[in-house]
This record gives C-alpha cells, structure tokens and sequence, in this order.
C-alpha cells in the first residue's frame, strides 16, 4: 500500500499535486541499493567526488527559479528568498567540493616510534529525516559533506514538501552521480523507526521538532546507531542598556523575521534591559512594522504566509493565551479574514514565566519582549530556556558583548550586534534540547565518519 502526500498552496489554501509515495518495503529496497552504491563510491578519489559535487552546483544555479517557485507553492517561502537559498546550496556543494578532502586529511600522531595517523573513512548510507522550513538548504547542508566524505544518503523529507524532496533528488542525478546514492523516500514518519533499524542504514541525522527528536534518537540508541540532532530553539537576543536601539531593533526584527518566523535559529525572545525598555520597544514595534504581509511571488514582500492553517492556528493560540495571562500585545495578533496561513508580525511585551511566548518556541512572526534588571539577570533568563540553539547581544561596548557571546549564553552560536546565521564555513548545532552534534565546516563533514586511529610498526 503506498501512502500518498498532497500539497497545499499556504498562499490561497488551495490544493495542489498529490504524489505517489514508497512503500516501506520499496523504501527498505531502496536503501540496499543505497548501500549498494555506497561499496563502489568510498572507493572514489575526493577529486572525483569534488567533480560531480561542483556539477550539482552548476544544476541548482541553472534550476534557481524553478525550484523557487516550488518551495512558494509548497511551504510559501517568499520567492526571493527561495532564489537566495538556491544560491546558498549550491555555494555548500562548492564549499564542500573545495575543502571536504582537507577537513578529512589523514593526522599524522607522535607515538615516539612506530607511524600513527588518525584517518576518517565513511560509514556508510545515513537517513536523513528533514523538515519544511528551508527544504532545500536543510538537506544540502547535510547532503554534501556527506557525500563528499564518501557517504551514500536517503532523504525522508516533510510530508508537505514532497515536490521538493523530488528535485533533491534530480539534482544528484543530474549532476551525474551514481544511481542509488541519494535517494527520496516518499514515506510517512511513522515509516523513520523500521529505517533506523534497517540493516542498510548506519546513522541518522533530524532536522525538527524536539518530539521527532527524542522518537529518532530512542530509535538510533536502540539499534545503536550514530545521530546527529538539530531540533528547535528560542534565541534570546540580550538588549544592554548601552546598544544603539535603533540598530538594535532592525537587527532584533531581522532575526525574528528571518523564513516568517519559521527558523530554528530566529530571534524569539528579546531580553531588554529596563533603562532602555521604552526605547527598544518603540523602535522594535516600527522595525516590525515594516514587514507587511504579502504576495510571497512579488519581489517587494517581507512577510508571505506561514506552512500550514494548522501552525498558524497554533501559533495564534499561543498569543492569545500569553495575553490571558497578562503580556500586552503592541502590534499584530490577528488572524486577518482571509484564504490561506496567514499571521502578521506581532508584538507582545511583559513576557513571563508561564506564559507560552515565555515558555515554549513560537515558529512564526511573533516576537516576545522581556524586561531585566541588569545583565547578570538578563544572562539567567536567557539560559533559563530548555533550548540552547542560537543567541544574541546588542551592545556598543563589542568586548563585553564577545565576553558574553563567547563565555555566558548556553547556546551552539553567538552573535554580536547581527541576528545569528548559518554558514557552511563554521559550525551549527546546538546544546540542550535544541540537539547535539554539528553540521558545516570540518565539524559537520567528520559526525559521518569512522575516526580510525592507525598504527603501522
Ligand atoms: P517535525 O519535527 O514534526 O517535522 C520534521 C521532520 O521530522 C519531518 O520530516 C517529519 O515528517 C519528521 N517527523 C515528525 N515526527 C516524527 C517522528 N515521530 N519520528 C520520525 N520522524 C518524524 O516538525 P513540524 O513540521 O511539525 O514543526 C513543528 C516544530 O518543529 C516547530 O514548531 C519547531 O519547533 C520545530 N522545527 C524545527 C526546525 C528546525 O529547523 N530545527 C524545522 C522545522 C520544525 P512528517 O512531515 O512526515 O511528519
């Protein structure tokens, strides 16, 4: 019986293709092949690799507007932004196609006699189990450090973005590498745990909620198998009462914005010292004001609908129950009358503990502001959240902000005066419930890799 993903246009809730997806027993299949591959490709030379890496590079620019306009009828991505994530995967495969075989150099070790080295060998098919907030990004930010370190890979992507999950697909295909090495299975997630423990499968990686997590990892230490985990997070952004606010409030926007409020690396909570509370929350409301909601095709818009009705429904009761329970709205918070997952930036200040703009991650345009006393306690909120994926300080004083960004905040990455983004080129992940492990950089391309310690006397 195969199961069957439908889309949804988040623009207009209208319906869009349906597509016949695999089986588990055709998923299963799919995965021997995969490892199949796999024994013929750990025999390749980087520079091998490096060549078909570079191709798919050269196949996303060619394709860029194509698979724009999928990601906008699939999970309302605004166009423009889609064309920049194109371009951001494809800067990942040349990223990759150039250094992967440095970041896995044999290192030479001195044990005083006989040669010692430690070398990186592959570890087989790893499933990727990937969500729909940036369905193309997510996937190459895991795909090509993988492949390049001698891996094969299956994606089982987010049930609404099957169309997506198909061009990945094409892409490796186009660009030439092997048949099998990097397939789609089109498969429900209640399918993840017989492929986590699919003798063909050696490890798993998410990208997703906390809940899919913790069902992948139970899975993965069942069958004793490697995962790397990148769940959510609610970044707080410290505002210190020597920022300069209104620098501050557009990079605060900036970060809260970023995919509509669909990252798990947006800013979420803006911890504001109470000097310049006022300030800040004038200045954020206009910086949030700037981000209309619109057409997500017309180049002009900031702000285009959210993945689903249901997010937006969900992210509409948790505002409501913040203001229940005594946040003060200061812009936004209703559901306009209208066809489609729409939401507006909104503005909700004196969040506190107990309520779920305090407590919980809201992925959507809704930003929370929580006043301190002083920075020490500023810090404390900041680090009371379960999650530890991003953060941020605004400041003028740039060595207390490093010395904070660098040594206080429990989070995978800390910025300084800009919103937290990520780039191939250093590593992402996070610590505490936002996941472990790390992807990008040298980090990302050796959490698929035997660490071999080898010794010749
Ligand atoms: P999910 O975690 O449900 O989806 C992410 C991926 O995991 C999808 O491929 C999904 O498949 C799969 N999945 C879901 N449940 C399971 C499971 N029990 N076992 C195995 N795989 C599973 O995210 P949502 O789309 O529901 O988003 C909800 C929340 O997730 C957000 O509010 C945010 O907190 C977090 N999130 C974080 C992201 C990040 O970038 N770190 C990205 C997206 C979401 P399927 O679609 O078939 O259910």
């Amino acid at each position: 019986q195969r199961p069957r993903f439908g889309t949804v246009d988040p623009a207009t809730g209208q319906d869009g293709r349906v597509y016949e997806g695999h089986s588990l027993d055709e998923a299963l299949a799919m995965t021997r092949e995969a490892r199949h591959a796999f024994e013929a490709w750990r025999q390749t030379s980087f520079a091998h690799r490096a060549g078909l890496m570079r191709k798919a590079a050269t196949v996303l620019r060619r394709r860029q507007a194509e698979f724009a306009d999928i990601m906008t009828a699939e999970m309302g991505k605004l166009r423009k932004e889609g064309l920049a994530e194109i371009e951001k995967c494809a800067f990942n495969c040349d990223h990759f196609a150039e250094n992967a075989e440095r970041y896995l150099a044999a290192e030479p070790v001195d044990l005083g006699g006989p040669r010692a080295f430690v070398t990186y060998n592959p570890l087989g098919v790893v499933l990727a189990v990937m969500p729909w907030n940036f369905p193309f990004w997510q996937v190459f930010r895991f795909a090509a450090p993988a492949l390049m370190a001698g891996n094969a890979a299956v994606l089982k992507h987010a049930s609404n973005v099957p169309g997506c999950a198909l061009a990945i697909e094409s892409v490796f295909r186009e660009a030439g590498f092997p048949a099998g090495l990097f397939r789609t299975l089109l498969v429900p997630s209640r399918d993840v745990r017989a492929l986590i423990e699919a003798p063909s499968i050696a490890a798993v990686t998410l990208t997703g909620s906390v809940g899919a997590g913790r069902e992948v990892a139970s899975a993965a230490g069942g069958a004793l198998k490697k995962s790397v985990l990148e769940l959510g997070g609610s970044d707080a952004y410290l505002v210190l009462e020597d920022a300069d606010i209104d620098r501050a409030a557009r990079v605060c926007a900036a970060a809260r914005m970023v995919n509509g409020g669909q990252s798990c690396i947006a800013g979420k909570r803006f911890i504001v010292l109470k000097e310049v509370r006022a300030a800040f929350e004038r200045a954020f409301v206009e910086a949030m004001r700037a981000y209309p909601m619109g057409d997500p095709r017309d180049e002009a818009t900031k702000l285009g609908p959210l993945q689903s009705v249901k997010a937006r429904d969900a992210i509409h009761v948790q505002v409501q129950k913040s203001i229940d329970r005594g946040a003060r709205l200061l812009l936004g918070g209703e559901v306009p009358d209208r066809p489609g997952a729409w939401y507006p930036a909104t503005v909700l200040t004196d969040v506190r503990p107990g309520m779920p703009a305090y407590d919980e991650e809201v992925f959507g345009p809704v930003a929370a502001i929580i006043e301190a006393a002083d920075e020490a306690q500023a810090i404390r909120i900041a680090n009371a959240s379960p999650f530890g994926l991003g953060s941020g300080v605004l400041t003028r004083d740039l060595d207390r902000g490093e010395r904070i960004a660098a040594g206080a905040l429990e989070s995978g990455m800390s910025f300084v005066n800009a919103n937290v983004r990520s780039d191939p080129r250093m590593p992402f992940g996070g610590v505490k419930e936002s996941g472990y492990g790390r992807e990008c950089s040298y980090f990302g391309i050796r959490e698929f890799t035997n660490i071999k310690s080898v010794v010749v006397e």
